[in-house]
């Protein structure tokens, strides 16, 4: 019978880490800060924030949140989004995505400082992702996959790794993340064929395919690690993952859940990735 490894042991695990090395950056007169962009009042994007907000404090990280109107034109976003790239006393810019149709994806992310993008929408950060330089950042949710692993002392260096799902914000970046680590990865998508036979080659099967409880045991190898990345809802109307949790329990070693799994990391990854940005910037500065 396999084990549910939560996430709330890792973000406290993060977070205490963070809250010490705030305390250092402050003895310094250092004060590191959050900017969030948002567009509108989505009720998904407004959540996020909530809880980005809460982790934040607690880590005693400065945030400030910027809210555009929904029809903002390009050049006003993009004149805001500069004045935060200059602005000295913020370190890392959280932009909600997507963003409203008249805003261009394809140019902003040209505009934000990499040195500041704590959730990897510039280039440039996606380069460094996939080089595997661990001064860019990757995207919260698949950087929250590893923190989990690791804190978990799953073992991932020479181990075979299935990823379902192969989008920039989730299964590319973690695909990378765990080559870092010594894995052999396979990345599946909707035109792979014999889904079920791959993955259940998996020693660490992560699905990230936004399909309610599509996986199942036939997916699953005899003590895999399973991290299930999906948020859907199911045919109660309740929260549930990608992973058919209770058919997979008896052939996993252990399976991340949904809710309470590695989605209650993401916000203290992305601290952590402004303590980062604050830390390069400082050293930067002091380089000159
Ligand atoms: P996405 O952009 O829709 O990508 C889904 C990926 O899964 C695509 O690569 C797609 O293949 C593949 N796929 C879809 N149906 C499939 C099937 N039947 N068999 C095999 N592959 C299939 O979604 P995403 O943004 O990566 O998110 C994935 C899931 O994670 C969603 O449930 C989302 O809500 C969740 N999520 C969670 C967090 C978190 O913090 N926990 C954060 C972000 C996302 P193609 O490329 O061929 O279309």
């Amino acid at each position: 019978m396999g084990i549910i490894i939560k996430g709330k042991p890792v973000a406290d695990s993060i977070t205490e880490e963070l809250i010490k090395e705030v305390d250092t950056l402050k003895t310094k007169n250092i004060y590191p800060k959050l900017q969030i962009i948002r567009v509108g009042q989505n009720e998904s994007d407004l959540a996020y924030e909530r809880g980005a907000l809460k982790r934040m404090e607690k880590c005693g990280i400065l945030t400030e949140v910027t809210e555009l109107p929904l029809d903002i034109t390009q050049e006003n976003f993009i004149k805001q989004l500069k004045k935060v790239n200059e602005d000295n006393t913020v370190h890392g810019i959280l932009i909600f995505r997507p963003l409203p149709k008249q805003l261009e994806e394809e140019v902003i992310k040209h505009v934000i400082a990499p040195e500041k993008d704590v959730d990897c929408f510039s280039p440039i950060n996606v380069a460094k992702v996939t080089e595997g330089d661990e001064s860019g950042f990757p995207p919260a949710t698949p950087k929250a996959v590893m923190e989990t692993l690791k804190y978990y002392n799953i073992d991932i260096n020479g181990k075979h790794a299935v990823v379902l799902g192969r989008s920039m914000v989730v299964g590319k970046p973690v695909s990378m993340l765990l080559l870092k680590e010594n894995a052999t990865v396979t990345i599946c998508h909707s035109r792979t064929k014999s889904l079920p036979e791959i993955a259940s080659t998996a020693d660490i099967l992560v699905a990230a395919i936004g399909r309610a409880k599509m996986v199942n045991s036939s997916y699953i190898k005899e003590d895999a690690v399973v991290i299930d990345v999906g948020i859907n809802v199911d045919e109660n109307g309740k929260m549930c993952g990608d992973v058919d949790t209770e058919n997979c329990m008896d052939i996993a070693s252990m399976i991340t859940p949904v809710p309470r799994g590695v989605g209650s990391v993401t916000t203290s990854v992305l601290a952590k990735h402004v303590v980062q940005a604050c830390r390069e910037i400082q050293n930067a500065k002091l380089m000159k």
